[in-house]
């Protein structure tokens, strides 16, 4: 059906509004799953190593090919992964086309390394994380983002009912959804 993939920094908040946006979808009737890159690691990679190599491979490719399976059986795919070099999200876009939307989660620094639910900044400055995006090696912000959603100024409701406004206004999704969704 669609393809969103949220992007930001660790913290930034794509998992909390993975979650809400999820929530929201399913209320309606629609089919979603969500990739969340941590859960998928589990799987994929237990031992990860967070390598460039690794990297390039678990989001270039596997992410990809994953989100497709989906993709084409009507699913809509909500990807929750950080994602940190543009290649990763613009190979996404050349797959899906005009159903795919990149949603930028933006935030500062500052606060997620102030939020850290997942301690990963306080393990990076410990010296246990030595390539931690944002902080060690560049997050790569998005050059022309699709959705705009700054989690420094907008709580997370604000947050969904922006993507889910885009969505709707560009007719993404059934217009019967959107009638449902109340944006
Ligand atoms: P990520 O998945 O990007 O690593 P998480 O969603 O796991 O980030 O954590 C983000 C934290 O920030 C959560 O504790 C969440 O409650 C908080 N938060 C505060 N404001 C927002 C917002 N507007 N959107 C999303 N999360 C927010």
């Amino acid at each position: 059906m669609l393809v969103v993939w949220l992007t930001g920094i660790p913290a930034s908040g794509k998992s909390t509004i993975a979650k809400k946006l999820y929530k929201k979808l399913v209320d309606v009737g629609i089919k979603v799953e969500i990739l969340e890159s941590d859960e998928l690691r589990k799987i994929l990679t237990p031992k990860p190593l967070y390598t460039e190599e690794e990297r390039d491979w678990f989001y270039g490719k596997v992410i990809i090919w994953l989100a497709k399976l989906l993709y084409r059986n009507g699913i809509f795919v909500i990807i929750d992964a950080t994602g940190h070099k543009r290649v990763y999200r613009e190979e996404a876009r050349r797959e899906f086309k005009e159903k795919f939307i990149e949603v930028y989660v933006k935030c500062s620094l500052e606060t997620a390394m102030k939020r850290d639910p997942k301690g990963l900044y306080r393990a990076a400055l410990e010296g246990k994380i030595k390539t931690l995006p944002g902080l060690q090696v560049p997050y790569e912000e998005p050059t022309n983002p699709d959705v705009i959603v700054d989690t420094d100024i907008e709580d997370v409701d604000t947050c969904v009912r922006k993507i889910l406004e885009h969505i709707c206004g560009r007719e993404l999704i059934p217009k019967e959804y959107c009638s449902k969704l109340n944006t």
